[in-house]
């Protein structure tokens, strides 16, 4: 028996792996792609195929798969130590990335505490803001308990991250087992919540939060926000201006704000945190996803002095921050994203992004022809195309349709790997993707998008 044989890979991927957001009564009836292998922006299936990674591995990859200075980064810790533990040691490679992060995060951001998904970053960004106000100034603020996301937000998916998450498809059947968490409106322009056109809204939604704000401060221990794009409810990007008028609210009104970069950070908008488009600096900020470029599972959260320093005190007060993964700091983790960073600054990344976000820009035009394309929305190299039923009510598709999941298996067909999310076409391509691959990735979306729903 080959164990690497195709066939009994399929059986045994459909027999025993549980695929996560997956409905798996689907994804048994069609043939799974099964990678063995990466080359730069390709990924390459166990029959030898190759497809281009329009998705980045999930939002992940930066440099390519495969880039030699990482796997050299992995391979020469892997012959130091592979894991040892933060919980009262230190490793050489998370000392030196935390002085890193320090160095290129907003300015006032100080501290960093690992772990190793967005969603735990997330999990103990609200457990600190939590804990800051209960131990602030001898408990003064010991009402601020109480977190305001937006509707649409997505921030991960334990119990923590998922009560501050707005997308009730994904979050609607846990409500049960969540904390309370107030919702401010989401700025998804193209269908927006307050029914205002773009062009003169005044920017309603800063406004209803302001009013939350006003109204609860006082029980407000932080507000969570995906900086320019709420990327899992389907790539909404936020008016200019709007991030920069939360942090000013947040601040107005004595309330942390948490800035979850998990999947903006790292190059992803154009700059190396999303937060720099507007001068922003959170009380508060998630990182993961890109943060080892893709190879290994790494987060961090980090925080300002002023944090920090509501947790020092001596053992007996209880002002311990009691929260710690197992493999918080994997140094093999940590050597990755020192290299990735490295990567970033020896190949000048994010000036050789621009003319590509600008091809980006350009080519989607063309995509406006197509009956079906509601709205195009791009931040950096992030795109969501957003296929409606009728362009002119902006009436979605119905679900069972699945036209999202029909565009990426066209896709698929054509040599392109690409996720939608519900029927949001998902372009999220490797950072350092040619343009001649990137032209490519552009012109088989949009065959795949006109074969499924005329041209
Ligand atoms: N926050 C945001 C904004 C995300 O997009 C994601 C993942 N897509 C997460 C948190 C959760 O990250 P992870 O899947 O690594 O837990």
């Amino acid at each position: 028996m080959n164990k690497y044989d195709p066939a009994l890979l399929e059986q045994w991927d459909k027999e025993y792996v549980w695929h996560p957001f997956t409905q798996m009564q689907q994804y048994t009836r069609e043939k799974p792609l099964i990678i063995a292998r990466g080359e730069g922006s390709y990924l390459i299936d166990v029959e030898g195929n190759r497809y281009l990674d329009g998705v980045s591995s999930l939002w992940v990859t930066v440099h390519g798969h495969c880039h030699s200075a990482l796997n050299r980064a992995i391979k020469e810790q892997l012959d130091k130590i592979a894991h040892s533990t933060l919980l009262g040691l230190a490793n050489i490679p998370s000392i030196l990335l935390a002085k890193k992060l320090v160095e290129i995060t907003p300015p006032g951001l100080n501290k960093v505490f690992y772990s190793d998904a967005g969603a735990t970053a997330v999990e103990i960004a609200l457990k600190m803001a939590f804990q800051y106000w209960q131990q602030k100034e001898g408990g003064r603020f010991r009402n601020k308990t109480k977190f305001i996301s937006l509707v649409e937000a997505y921030h991960g998916d334990t119990i923590g991250s998922v009560s501050v998450g707005g997308i009730s498809l994904f979050h609607g059947i846990f409500k049960p087992l969540l904390f309370e968490c107030l919702h401010a409106p989401a700025p998804y322009c193209y269908r927006c919540p307050l029914e205002k056109e773009r062009e003169n809204c005044g920017m309603a939604c800063a406004d209803r939060l302001e009013e939350l704000l006003k109204e609860h401060h006082q029980e407000v221990a932080a507000v969570i926000i995906e900086p320019l794009v709420q990327g899992a409810a389907g790539m909404i990007t936020a008016p200019d201006g709007f991030l920069r008028r939360v942090r000013e609210l947040c601040t107005r009104y004595n309330v942390l704000l948490i800035a979850d970069e998990v999947a903006v950070g790292f190059g992803r908008t154009g700059r190396l945190f999303a937060c720099e488009h507007e001068g922003v600096s959170p009380d508060l900020m998630c990182l993961a996803k890109g943060i080892t470029g893709g190879y290994l599972p790494l987060a961090a959260t980090l925080t300002t002095d002023e944090v920090y320093s509501a947790f020092l005190g001596k053992p007996e007060e209880g002002k311990t921050f009691y929260h710690g993964h197992t493999y918080t700091g994997n140094p093999l983790a940590c050597a990755a994203a020192l290299a990735s960073i490295e990567l970033f600054e020896k190949e000048n990344l994010l000036a050789a992004l621009q003319p590509k976000i600008e091809l980006l820009h350009r080519k989607l035009d063309s995509f406006w022809e197509l009956p079906h394309v509601g709205d195009i929305r791009q931040r950096g190299m992030m795109v969501g195309i957003e296929l409606v039923a009728d362009k002119r009510t902006k009436q979605p598709y119905p679900m069972e349709e699945q036209v999202g999941h029909r565009v990426i298996l066209e896709a698929r067909q054509r040599g392109l790997v690409i996720r939608p999310l519900d029927n949001v076409i998902v372009l999220m391509p490797v950072l350092t993707m040619s343009e001649e691959e990137l032209n490519q990735v552009l012109e088989i979306t949009y065959e795949s998008i006109a074969v499924v729903t005329g041209k």
